[in-house]
């Protein structure tokens, strides 16, 4: 599956906002918008970014979403297509879409500090998916789904120091978690309530729209 490979914190420069794509990191000093919120690139050097048309914005939030989830344009489109096939308020249905990728409740459950973390967690194969290894991230969970590790990888030392760490963990409200055998639960299907986004649905539906 393809998937962006850019250096992660050009994406939030490039957006001028901290989409938390690098995990602890974000949380550091070290920082890239912290230190210097300019674009990347020779011409953003300044500290002024042009103002934007409306346009403009939209596609801005459109570009946080998919960088927040690590998708490139053509499978975010077909997500989008998605969402609007469904019945309900679209902007709504496509937050939904994105929260529900394997990926991301992986990322929820605090497997991994950054989605991106979590997508290789995936893809290598140490997760399964109601007992059966599953390692494409983009596969939608649905209620009931249990979500554990592979038993070889448990005895890495990954998640060894994770059974560790994670009980400081905070997970959402549509999960659980046993904490002692590090196995999560899909309570319910997210909504659009449970999801604190750093864009704006709505923008991207405008975006689209034209
Ligand atoms: Fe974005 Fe995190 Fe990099 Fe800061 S450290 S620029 S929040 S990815």
């Amino acid at each position: 599956m393809a998937r962006y490979t850019d250096a992660a914190c050009r994406l939030c420069r490039r957006v001028g906002d901290k989409l938390m794509l690098k995990g602890e990191r974000c949380y550091t000093a070290k920082c890239a918008v912290e230190r210097r919120n300019a674009p990347p690139g020779q011409h953003g050097t300044g500290s002024r970014r042009p103002k934007k048309s409306d346009r403009g914005i939209q596609l801005q939030h459109k570009q946080k979403a998919r960088y927040t989830y690590g998708m490139l344009e053509r499978q975010f489109r077909k997500t989008f297509a998605e969402a609007e096939r469904l019945p309900g308020v679209t902007g709504e249905n496509l937050l939904v879409l994105l929260e529900r990728r394997l990926d991301n409740a992986v990322f929820r459950l605090g497997f991994g500090t950054s989605r991106a973390q979590a997508r290789q967690l995936v893809r290598h194969g140490h997760i399964t998916l109601n007992g059966r290894k599953t390692d494409i991230p983009s596969c939608l969970i649905a209620e009931g789904d249990v979500i554990a590790w592979r038993e070889p990888s448990t005895k890495s030392e990954y998640y060894k120091t994770l059974a560790l760490e994670i009980k400081n963990r905070t997970i959402p409200a549509w999960l659980s978690l046993d904490t002692e055998k590090l196995i999560g639960k899909v309570l319910r299907l997210p909504t659009a309530a449970d999801i604190e986004a750093k864009f704006d649905e709505m923008a991207i539906v405008e975006y689209y729209s034209r």
